[in-house]
């Protein structure tokens, strides 16, 4: 059997020649996910910015520096999870994604998902969580525990936060966002023993 590794550059390369996005024409090129493929913890954000559309990496700028920092909180570091993002191609300066751009890009974001099948994903901001929830509040979800059985997904545990992107210079949000990343490895041993998948 291919290792998970092998099966994430497979769909990467299958989804970089067919992905029919239309981000496609503007962007540099396609922003893949980046970590572990054996992760436990997958992170969903929105979209590569313009230093991710740059350099091919997701979450390595501003907003990538303060979620790698809100990590080392919890002693995670990035290469033992998996970051992500909703659309693979940056937005014209950097504007929300368009619903039928995340639709396009959607089997290749639930291809990341059924390969590396996490125990939990964390939904970064509005975009990630509507994905899965489309429509539900992020003031109101933010920091707990979603079950759901999601069509064309196995993960049944999502963990909304607030974007790290919306957090940076609001002091209020910085401490909720820390709150809520803090409970990740408690929330980790809860699902593992919950015996859902
Ligand atoms: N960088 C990303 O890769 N994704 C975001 O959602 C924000 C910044």
């Amino acid at each position: 059997m291919k290792e998970k590794r092998q099966l994430l550059d497979d769909l990467n390369t299958l989804w970089k020649d067919t992905c029919t996005c239309a981000l496609r024409s503007t962007a540099t090129g396609p922003v893949f996910g980046h970590g572990s493929a054996d992760a436990e913890v997958v992170f969903i954000g929105e979209a590569p910015g313009e230093k991710e559309d740059r350099e091919g990496v997701p979450f390595i700028g501003r907003a990538g520096t303060y979620l790698t920092e809100l990590l080392g909180s919890i002693k995670y570091d990035r290469s033992h999870v998996y970051i992500t993002n909703s659309v693979k191609y940056r937005p014209p300066k950097n504007r929300d994604p368009l619903p039928e751009e995340k639709e396009a890009c959607r089997e290749w974001l639930y291809g990341e998902l059924n390969i590396i099948a996490p125990k939990l994903i964390v939904l970064l901001g509005r975009h990630a969580l509507w994905n899965f929830f489309p429509g539900m509040s992020i003031g109101e979800a933010h920091g707990k525990v979603l079950t759901a059985d999601i069509p064309g997904i196995t993960t049944t545990h999502f963990l909304p936060l607030y974007h790290p992107a919306s957090a940076i210079y609001n002091r209020k949000l910085r401490e909720v966002i820390a709150e809520d990343i803090s409970r990740i490895p408690n929330i980790l041993v809860g699902v593992k023993t919950s015996g859902r998948k």
